[in-house]
């Protein structure tokens, strides 16, 4: 067995020097002011036990995490059907880039993007009737944290800018493929990444993906072949365009955020979040990329 704690305390006096590299996401003012300087990590078993390094309890924005919530959410309901709406390949494009979306006669390449993940609100909502509420219950069942909550501010600021996923949206409504109103679906989809969660919490909530679909009170959110799904995705697509790499140093499925966060899933052991807000050029947390790298080289866990 692995001592998780001690390890955990490995990784971060490791990644130490990289903490604060890198550049805080500032495409919003409201992100723009978190303290670079931030590190948590926290790893949550698939038998309940947490463990945790640094700010491994402080709230962050999640932002593209939430999409792999979503996903899962609207899969639950929706079955095969969504892949009809949207794909399962990489983009190797920014996560909110439009090019593809005309050769793709607008159906995103994956549901991670930021087309494809507002495919996934559309869908939410039109089966739910409030995607964002469903995503926010959920992540609190999972986190077992009553108090996970949207952040107006940062929901108010992704509103004013939010020029492109406006853009992507009516894109994608011109050849059908978006069913509701695009100002409804762009609301819900910028609460859902305003959700402010802590390193514990997204560890906790994301144990149904490491237990094969069933959710923290036994039952099943997916069948263990959709839960296989959406770690496939996260592999291949979780990672904005670095997703070769991550599979290469890392080793497992995970999804990275805007916010600095990424979460990861090791299946049949624990679900992982690592948060630094410092980001590379892809948008993935420097400090992040290195702790999971660390991880996985000194525990030997990974998918392969
Ligand atoms: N809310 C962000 C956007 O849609 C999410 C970006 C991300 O974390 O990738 O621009």
């Amino acid at each position: 067995m692995h001592d998780f704690q001690s390890i955990l305390d490995e990784v971060m006096a490791a990644v130490r020097p990289v903490v604060g590299q890198g550049r805080v996401a500032n495409y919003i003012p409201a992100l723009a002011s978190v303290d670079p300087s931030r590190f948590g990590m926290a790893l949550a078993t698939v038998d309940g036990e947490v463990f945790g390094v640094g700010d491994w309890r402080m709230p962050f924005s999640v932002q593209s995490i939430s999409k792999v919530f979503a996903l899962a959410l609207t899969l639950s309901r929706d079955g095969d059907a969504i892949w009809r709406r949207v794909g399962k390949e990489p983009s190797g494009n920014p996560f909110n880039s439009l090019v593809q979306l005309e050769y793709e006669q607008g159906v995103p390449r994956n549901p991670f993007i930021n087309a494809g993940a507002l495919v996934m609100t559309d869908r939410l909502l039109s089966l739910t009737g409030d995607s964002r509420g469903v995503v926010r219950e959920f992540l609190r069942a999972e986190s077992g944290n009553p108090s996970v909550d949207f952040d107006p501010v940062v929901a108010a600021s992704e509103a004013e800018h939010g020029h492109r996923n406006a853009a992507l949206a009516h894109f994608m409504k011109s050849y059908g493929n978006i069913e509701n109103p695009v100002p409804l679906v762009l609301e819900h989809y910028f609460w859902q990444c305003s959700l402010a969660m802590s390193c514990a919490d997204l560890a906790r909530a994301c144990g149904f993906l490491a237990r094969h679909g069933q959710v923290s009170s036994g039952t099943r959110l997916l069948s263990r072949s959709q839960a296989k799904q959406v770690n496939a995705v996260m592999l291949t697509c979780g990672t904005y365009d670095a997703a070769g790499e991550f599979a290469y140093r890392v080793g497992l499925p995970c999804k990275s955020g805007v916010g600095g966060g990424i979460i990861a899933v090791i299946p049949n052991r624990c679900g992982l979040c690592v948060w630094g807000p410092g980001l590379d050029s892809h948008g993935n947390s420097v400090a992040g990329v290195e702790a999971l790298d660390r991880f996985t080289t000194l525990t030997g866990l990974s998918v392969f």
